[in-house]
């Protein structure tokens, strides 16, 4: 399985390129700009100087949230007058790494906007070396300081993997290549899979920590690889590491 195989150089290049593509007119590396003065154009209460440090972000995206569990969002970032500021270059204060599930819409969890976040969503935010590219690139290239790993609760995906697992029924196409890369976090869930979705949200992080181009800006203090989980009966996240 592709999951199982070691990150080659080639591959990462060839991430990183197509990531390139995508973002292009972005920041170039070191010239990030960290405190942009941003003309506030919703009449929103959210402070428009982005945050520059992780643990300044992990405040804005709690902020974000608490408004989002109150049913009191703002919609920051949200018109015409964000996305013509933002058409030339983008500055994102965090990376999401969320499952696909369309419940879990991370902008719409963190009340954020246009511009605010890189986005990552995969079924059970399982993570492959094209993914860890894409992680990548917000950190590595533009100074983003925070990573945010986010699982949640009634995770289909994840309990998918687990009737599989469980009952040695391979799943269909590609899926199987989901549910193998949770056997470990499945194994170590004794079957309850609300136990299974923070093991691997979990494992998620420590596999980000350890990413080449993220110890460097961790030990320096500039980056956070943490985890998180979502709600969704209540729409709160909550902090798992
Ligand atoms: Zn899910």
């Amino acid at each position: 399985m592709p999951n199982d195989q070691p990150i080659g150089r080639r591959g990462l290049l060839r991430a990183g390129l197509v990531v390139g593509g995508l973002f292009a007119g972005t920041a170039a590396a070191g010239t990030a700009v960290h405190a942009q003065s941003v003309p506030s154009s919703s009449g929103t209460t959210t402070p428009d100087k982005r945050p520059a440090t992780p643990d300044q972000a992990w405040a804005r995206l709690r902020e974000g949230n608490r408004r989002w569990v109150a049913g009191t969002s703002t919609h920051p970032h949200q018109d015409a007058a964000r996305r013509a500021e933002v058409a030339q270059k983008q500055d994102p204060f965090a990376v999401v790494f969320s499952c696909i599930d369309s419940r879990v819409a991370p902008e719409l969890v963190f009340d954020t906007g246009l511009g605010d976040l890189f986005v990552l969503r995969t079924a059970g935010q399982t993570i492959d070396p094209l993914v860890t590219g894409s992680a990548e690139y917000g950190p590595a290239e533009l100074g983003t300081p925070l990573v945010v790993v986010l699982g949640h609760q009634r995770c289909g995906a994840v309990t998918a993997a687990a009737e599989s697992l469980h009952d040695h029924k391979k799943l269909p196409g590609e899926l199987s290549t989901i549910a193998s890369s949770l056997r470990s976090s499945y194994k170590r869930s004794g079957g309850d899979v609300d136990k299974m979705i923070r093991i691997h949200t979990i494992d998620v992080v420590n596999q980000l920590k350890k990413d080449r181009l993220f110890t460097p800006r961790i030990a320096k203090g500039q980056l956070k690889v943490i985890g998180a989980y979502y709600s969704i009966d209540t729409g709160e996240v909550s902090r798992l590491a």
